[in-house]
């Protein structure tokens, strides 16, 4: 081509009217050749950012929703390629992307016509796009005020159709009115005469409505005197219950417990939700339940009299104690029961007391019991042989007989002395007398079995103002405690020794000693030292009545023990001064 040609084409080129881009056709990547000056006015990017880039490089930095648009591109372009004619693309919507800036959108309308070499091949590939970006918007913004117009004309409808419906309505409504007022008319005419009826019944409802009025105001006046007097007599118990010691709650006609004084809740630990009704019940020995209902039931159904039960109630560590538990009626003035007290009192210590003391009448007795019957047996012998005296047999039965006595006598006297103690009625005979010296007097009277020895050494001086014969009593009790509780230790060992101005004296065994946990408690009454091997008999007594003695004597008494070696019991008493 001539160059004067070349330029009168490349300035037709530019001319035309439209944006033309020329692009090769090497699938996949469409370079693109030329722009004419309309193509390049329509794109932001610079055009040598574009000529001679692949068509899809170029547009690589479009957004994500241009792939779809760069998709149809592509295929139109395959298809000019493939079928060698012009296509005519879809509407193409484009996003410009721009630097710092909303990007800018459009919408062209492309055609890709093919130029054909001399031997019929595509050699260029012309696009023809146009932009119609503003046609788009019109036509989208009359398909919107479409749709705005249809929605407004249905709901039209929809209203011209309901107001349709009310106009039915109103129209029926109407017609009822019509019947109704006809009917009104004759009631109207039936309501004067029921109205003449009416008056009359009025004056009558009125009078009754007076008297009532009157015998109204008559009950209420009785009603407030009476709930005074309830709620006066019902402080006046509060205030009552508050002072006393013992736990205490009212109970209603219906058995349900409507009050506790402060005592219960102390000792409880209930609070008054959890004892109200009959939720006093839980703090009872599961026990003692059915009686203590029963009981109560019986006393308020008149059954019983009334009197009490002993019960156990769970204190707020958890420990039961004993309680003497009655309920009494409280009546009004015309005798009726208004209400129920109930009282517990505890007699816990006094249960143990009891306790102790009934165990300690059946071992008395049956520690009696066994003397007795031996010195009867022996009694019986002797009498039979009544008639042979030079038997050998009489010594040794007179000797078991005494023996017998010895024991029964020892056994009355801790007895009569426990009761004089507990009567206070221990009286002393004092008198001085040398102690050693009376010592040996009286282990000489003892009766032991003969395996065994006493010892007596010390002090032969020592002389003492006391009792001589309870004195007696306590060497007596620490001396037969060693044999029945040391019985492998033969000698028993008696010391003398004066300390100050106190004698004191010591009986020793070689025993099995007594734990040390227990030497505290060994001058309790009725305490005995619990033996897992062997337990031999006693009242638990001898010890007790022996510390009473020595504190009237104004002296000490204790005892010194060591497991496996034996135990020394000692007392100290004034010397003659
Ligand atoms: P009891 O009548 O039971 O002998 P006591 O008051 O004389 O009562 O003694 C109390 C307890 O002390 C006894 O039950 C015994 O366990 C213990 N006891 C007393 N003397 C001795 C001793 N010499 N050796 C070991 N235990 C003793």
């Amino acid at each position: 081509m001539e160059p004067e040609q070349m330029h009168m084409f490349e300035a037709v080129f530019n001319q035309v009217a439209f944006p033309i881009t020329i692009i090769k056709p090497n699938a996949p990547r469409f370079t693109i050749i030329a722009m004419n000056e309309q193509r390049k006015k329509a794109s932001p990017t610079p055009a040598d950012q574009l000529i001679g880039k692949d068509t899809f490089d170029a547009f690589k930095s479009w957004d994500k929703n241009s792939e779809e648009q760069l998709e149809l591109l592509r295929k139109g372009l395959m298809a000019v390629i493939k079928e060698k004619r012009q296509v005519k693309l879809p509407l193409l919507y484009f996003e410009f992307p721009v630097k710092d800036a909303p990007p800018i959108r459009g919408w062209a309308q492309t055609e890709i016509t093919p130029i054909f070499d001399k031997a019929g091949k595509v050699e260029y590939l012309l696009s023809m796009a146009r932009d119609v970006t503003e046609r788009e918007l019109n036509r989208l913004a009359l398909a919107e005020s479409r749709e705005k117009e249809l929605a407004m004309s249905e709901e039209l409808a929809a209203m011209n159709e309901e107001l349709e419906s009310m106009n039915e309505e109103l129209k029926t409504s109407n017609d009822e009115l019509q019947t109704v007022n006809e009917e009104l008319a004759c009631t109207n005419e039936e309501l004067a005469v029921t109205n003449e009826h009416l008056s009359l019944s009025n004056s009558l409802l009125e009078q009754s409505r007076e008297s009532l009025q009157d015998l109204n105001a008559e009950l209420e006046d009785r009603i407030l005197t009476r709930t005074k007097a309830l709620a006066d007599s019902e402080t006046r118990f509060r205030t009552m219950f508050e002072t006393i010691s013992h736990m205490a709650w009212t109970v209603n006609n219906n058995a349900e417990a409507t009050f506790f004084n402060k005592r219960w809740h102390d000792y409880t630990g209930f609070s008054f939700d959890q004892s109200k009704g009959h939720g006093w019940k839980e703090a009872l020995h599961p026990d003692d339940l059915d009686a203590t209902t029963n009981k109560f039931r019986d006393v308020q159904t008149g059954l019983k009299e009334g009197g009490g039960i002993e019960n156990r109630f769970k204190s707020i560590d958890g420990e039961y104690r004993w309680h003497l538990t009655r309920i009494v009626p409280v009546k009004n003035d015309a005798g009726e029961i208004e209400m129920w007290i109930g009282t517990a009192t505890e007699i816990n210590q006094l249960k143990e007391l009891q306790q102790q003391k009934d165990d300690f009448i059946s071992i008395a007795s049956h520690e009696l019991k066994t003397p007795i019957t031996s010195l009867k047996g022996s009694l019986q012998l002797l009498e039979r042989l009544i008639n042979e005296p030079a038997s050998p047999l009489i010594p040794k039965l007179i000797k078991q007989s005494s023996r017998s006595m010895y024991k029964i006598s020892a056994l009355v006297e801790d007895l009569l002395n426990l009761s004089r103690i507990s009567q206070n009625r221990l009286k002393l005979n004092k008198s001085a007398f040398n102690l050693k010296s009376a010592l040996v007097a009286y282990s000489n009277e003892m009766r032991l079995a003969d395996q065994f020895k006493v010892i007596i050494q010390g002090d032969e001086n020592i002389q003492v103002f006391a009792d001589e014969h309870q004195i007696n009593q306590v060497l007596v009790n620490f001396v037969n405690n060693a044999v029945k509780y040391a019985p492998l230790s033969k000698e028993i060992l008696v010391s003398v020794e004066k300390t100050g101005n106190m004698a004191k004296v010591t009986v020793t065994d070689k025993g099995p000693g007594i734990p040390a946990n227990q030497l505290d408690h060994l001058f309790e009454r009725y305490y005995r030292v619990e033996a897992s091997d062997f337990q031999a008999s006693g009242l638990g007594l001898g010890l007790y009545i022996s510390a009473e003695i020595i504190k009237q004597h104004e002296g000490q008494i204790g005892v010194n023990s060591e497991l496996g070696k034996g135990s020394s019991f000692w007392f100290t008493i004034p010397v003659n001064p």
